[in-house]
């Protein structure tokens, strides 16, 4: 009697276990499926039409959300950024991409595929895409830093020195990637990347300068100079930042404090000799574009300058000489990996159907030997002590050695309010965890690069570190 009993109980049992998974499977699948699938991809926004993603370094999903200028989107046959360059290969044929998933499709007579109606499979299997150089975490601390001033111009970069590799890349004001047709309207210039458009640089030049005078032999970093707030060049005045004057210093002193006098007699000394700032300025890397990939990126203008007094000009980085945020971080990185410019990237390859299989993008291209390790130790050495007692003094990140440059480029275009534009900018570096970080932070119309990108740089290195 009692076995009967524990027989009808199985029964019983076994009969809801049926009739539960037969719900689950017919009633109930497509809700377990997504909550399944947005446990494992929580980044994807659903999607309507079947189409690649983009990875990050640890295959997070990246959207237009997290770095809008460098994926960008496609509507209609336009867009920008990574979304328009890899269209066609993030597309996808829906019936060959059902087969390449093994979901059961239906065929005809002759074997050609019925298109099913499981269109919620679709997009959410999707593994095929395009692998990145970007880290979600640290373009997600990027994005922020940068957010925090508004709408204002702005761009930072940020690069792993000994790899190459671009770990973010941001810029301010965004566009809507919801919202493409309201921002279409905007003349805020939503839709400039300007982590890879060209602009005055600065004081920043002066370290193509020091690399060039520390190379060539014409001065090291103990040189004295005696500035007394101006210096003439075939007749023309040049002011020092400091119309007073800031006395007897060295170069590195005046690295550190941001002095121009030095650089003028460099800049006149090494054109004197015959020898060109120029050539020291493109095996930096400064006109040419550095992406593996062809996106709305500017060479720069590295034109030559023809007198004396267009050379001092450029000493310190006044001339006509403009270069991308990209490329003072690939010139950092250059400075901080002894010397050898190493080729940037950002896309490392293309995930195959099988969401495993990688082919690399491009082609390795090869170092450049830009200075000797030895001139970039020393230029290494004067960043350090510009953090240490100069004008990036704010930048310090508790816990690590922070080496960089500031820099308020002049622009000659006029603001809102009627003042010429000066733009912010800071460079620098620091080692956490076995890479050597490189940020760069540019702050349109900062006024002064230690009081508008010198916070962005910090806020940046302190989300790092606490990585
Ligand atoms: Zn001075």
């Amino acid at each position: 009697m009692r076995i009967k009993w524990v027989g009808y109980f199985f029964i019983g049992f076994l009969a809801f276990l049926l009739i539960r998974t037969t719900f689950i499977a017919i009633v109930m699948h497509r809700e377990y499926f997504t909550a399944a699938t947005e446990q494992r991809t929580t980044l994807i926004p659903a999607s309507t039409a079947p189409r690649g993603i983009i990875y990050d370094r640890n295959f997070f999903p990246l959207t237009a959300e997290r770095a809008p200028h460098t994926i960008g989107y496609v509507r209609g046959g336009t867009g920008m950024g990574l979304q328009k360059i890899f269209d066609n290969y993030l597309k996808i044929d829906d019936l060959s991409f059902l087969l390449t998933a093994g979901l059961a499709v239906e065929t005809a007579a002759n074997g050609t595929p019925i298109a099913p109606t499981a269109t919620l499979f679709r997009s959410a299997s999707t593994r095929k895409g395009v692998h990145l150089t970007l880290d979600y975490r640290i373009q997600e601390i990027v994005q922020d830093a940068l957010s925090a001033r508004g709408d204002s111009g702005g761009a930072a970069v940020v690069i792993d020195a000994e790899t190459g590799d671009i770990l973010a890349m941001s810029s301010t004001p965004v566009y809507s990637p919801e919202d493409i047709a309201a921002s279409l309207g905007s003349s805020g210039g939503e839709f400039v990347n300007r982590a890879i458009a060209a602009y005055d640089v600065g004081s920043l030049f002066k370290i193509v300068t020091t690399s060039a005078a520390v190379e060539e032999g014409v001065a090291t970093p103990e040189s004295r100079y005696n500035c007394v707030g101006f210096t003439s060049v075939s007749e023309h005045v040049f002011h020092c930042n400091n119309r007073a004057g800031h006395g007897e210093l060295t170069l590195a002193e005046a690295f550190s404090l941001s002095c121009n006098i030095p650089f003028f007699e460099i800049g006149t000394e090494l054109f004197g000799k015959g020898k060109n700032l120029y050539n020291y300025a493109s095996k930096f890397g400064f006109g040419e574009r550095l992406l593996d990939v062809e996106m709305d990126e500017a060479a720069g203008n590295s034109v030559r300058s023809k007198s004396m007094a267009e050379i001092a000009n450029t000493a310190i980085g006044q001339g006509d000489f403009q270069a991308t945020p990209l490329q003072i971080a690939a010139m950092i990185g250059t400075v901080v990996n002894g010397g050898k410019r190493v080729p940037l990237r950002l896309v490392s390859g293309l995930i195959g159907d099988d969401g495993v299989t990688e082919t690399p993008y491009s082609e390795p291209r090869g170092e450049v030997r830009a200075i000797k390790p030895k001139t970039a130790e020393t230029i290494k050495s004067m960043m350090l002590e510009a953090v240490q007692s100069g004008t990036g003094k704010n930048a310090m990140i508790e816990g690590v050695d922070v080496g960089g440059k500031t820099a308020s480029a002049e622009t000659g275009w006029l603001g809102d309010d009627g003042t010429t534009m000066t733009h912010g900018w800071f460079g620098g570096f620091f080692r956490h965890k076995n890479t050597m970080y490189v940020c760069v932070v540019l702050a349109e119309d900062g006024k002064t690069g230690s009081g508008s990108a010198v916070p962005i740089f910090s806020e940046i290195g302190r989300g790092i570190t606490s990585m």
